[in-house]
């Protein structure tokens, strides 16, 4: 069995992953187990890819074993693909995208992230409110070799936050195919169909070509 080192610290995304790479015969430990110091490791990259590296590369330096990261948002076309990278913080600064000052605010509320986000699109008709989720899933091994999956699900945003199910912008996002949010939805169908899981299976044809001993 061979150890990957999770660059992020969030229980549930860990599980998910390692269902994938448990059939690879790698099993996944959270970074603190690694030893890596709980270091803020800053995403200044401006794409999904550029933070996903940013983060597994920085681990991987700290511990010199493979480490995996992922990086996710919400991109939605009526405002110009915001707030795409800063998903987590879209709360916290004024504007669609973040300016100079912003650029140390920490994570915001989902409430917050979510009010801001339906003022913006209100005026905005149904059929012009499409979105997409995106997920980067990044592996860097101690030689250099880097593996990339990217997972991406399509869909519409509704006017009101619908059910509790989720988190992040789940209760704002009907996905292609439904019409029902993932708030509504139940759990199992979203991590079945969602960025992630698409980033998975990827990830998954990417392990399944790699010659791991
Ligand atoms: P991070 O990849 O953990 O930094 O997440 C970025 C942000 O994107 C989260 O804080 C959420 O606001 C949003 N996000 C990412 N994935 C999802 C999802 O599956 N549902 C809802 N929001 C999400």
């Amino acid at each position: 069995m061979k150890t990957i080192v999770a660059a992020t610290q969030n229980k549930h995304k860990i599980v998910e992953i390692e269902a994938i790479t448990s059939q690879f015969g790698m099993n996944i430990i959270p970074r603190d187990e690694a030893g890596v110091p709980d270091i803020d490791i800053p995403e200044t990259g401006t794409t999904f890819e550029e933070n996903s590296y940013i983060k597994a590369y920085e681990v991987m330096k700290l511990c010199n074993q493979i480490t995996i990261a992922d990086d996710s948002g919400l991109v939605v076309d009526c405002i110009e693909g915001a707030p795409g990278v800063y998903s987590a913080r879209f709360g916290a600064f004024p504007g669609i995208w973040p300016t100079e000052a912003d650029k140390d605010e920490s994570d915001s509320d989902s409430k917050d992230n979510n009010r801001k986000l339906l003022a913006l699109i209100k005026d905005v008709p149904y059929e012009q409110r499409t979105a997409h989720f995106v997920s980067v899933i990044t592996m860097v091994f101690p030689d250099g070799e880097t593996i990339v999956a990217r997972g991406e699900v399509h869909g519409h945003l509704v006017s009101e936050e619908r059910g509790d199910q989720g988190f992040g912008y789940d209760p704002l996002f009907i996905p292609d195919g439904y019409d029902k949010t993932f708030g509504e939805l139940p759990s199992e169908l979203k991590n079945s169909i969602s960025h992630r899981a698409e980033a998975l299976k990827t990830l998954k044809e990417k392990l399944e070509k790699l010659n791991i001993d």
